[in-house]
């Protein structure tokens, strides 16, 4: 297996572990509803980049994921995906997406634009700007960074680093993946999606390594889903272990962890990176 591991989007997995974990977690069942939709979405994106790309090509500059951004190909996939959050949303979300619908192509390019630019490579105390816009660039764009990391750039050297050596983002994620009798550590990244390898006792915002203040906890409800804290800086890691449930698929069961996000804050530790429904 390489040290940097891409091509595992699956969409199709991710909507169908979005049905399992609603009927398994019954408080998932509104925010699961809403993302099977906006998954669905993103799938449709992701399928029809190849050919979009082909109309108006565009070489990305060597290695890197946040060159200029192929706008002509994102007009019409962005109008319809504002119909869709008009449509299904909840509603300060929808309100947001009627109302950008409505602006000028001009202004929700730049929207995209400083997204594809500047988006998720910045702590959540420092992020500005309008969050529902925010969310909406973030879930627009996400299949068409995962489009270009996987398909259309080289792999990047083994290096073990905080951010994502694809396009600088803070990690959403550990995942541990089988490897041995144990787990191997990934960090996928919040930007991309690509996964990098990570060691397992370090904490991937500032850098601790000495395991007593690196503290561990697992919820008797969700046991496949590690929360992996940090006393040093107070922040944490969701970590999915694939060794507990193969069937995970990352993004999706870490949606569904709701009760965790309200114990770490309860608790006092931080997420390093909100998830793509914000929490
Ligand atoms: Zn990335
Ligand atoms: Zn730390």
């Amino acid at each position: 297996m390489s040290f940097f591991s891409g091509g595992t989007i699956n969409y199709k997995s991710r909507i169908e572990r979005a049905e399992a974990l609603a009927s398994r977690y019954p408080f998932t069942k509104e925010i699961l509803g809403f993302y099977r939709p906006v998954a669905r979405f993103q799938q449709e994106l992701y399928e029809q980049l190849p050919k979009l790309w082909g109309k108006h090509p565009r070489v990305p500059a060597d290695g890197n994921l946040r060159g200029p951004l192929n706008l002509p190909i994102l007009v019409e996939p962005f109008q319809k995906f504002l119909a869709l959050i008009q449509a299904q949303g909840p509603g300060p979300l929808a309100a947001e997406a009627r109302t950008m619908a409505q602006r000028a192509a001009e202004q929700w390019a730049e929207l995209l634009d400083e997204f594809w630019t500047n988006g998720m490579q910045e702590l959540s105390e420092n992020e500005s700007g309008n969050p529902l816009d925010e969310f909406l660039a973030r879930v627009f764009l996400l299949p068409y960074a995962e489009f270009i990391a996987g398909a259309m750039l080289p792999p990047v050297p083994p290096m073990t680093v905080c951010r994502c050596p694809r396009c600088n983002s803070l990690p959403l994620l550990g995942v541990l993946r089988p490897e041995g009798d144990g787990g191997k550590r990934m960090l996928q990244c919040s930007f991309c999606s690509q996964e990098w390898e990570f060691r397992r006792i370090l904490c991937a915002r500032c850098g601790e390594g000495a395991e007593q203040k690196l503290p561990v906890y697992v919820a008797e409800q969700f046991p496949h889903i590690r929360v992996e804290c940090c006393e040093s800086c107070k922040h944490y890691l969701r970590t999915i272990d694939l060794t507990k449930d193969g069937h995970a698929i990352p993004l999706v069961d870490d949606l569904a962890a709701i009760p965790l996000s309200l114990w770490a804050d309860q608790n006092g530790y931080k997420r390093i990176q909100s998830n793509l429904l914000g929490t």
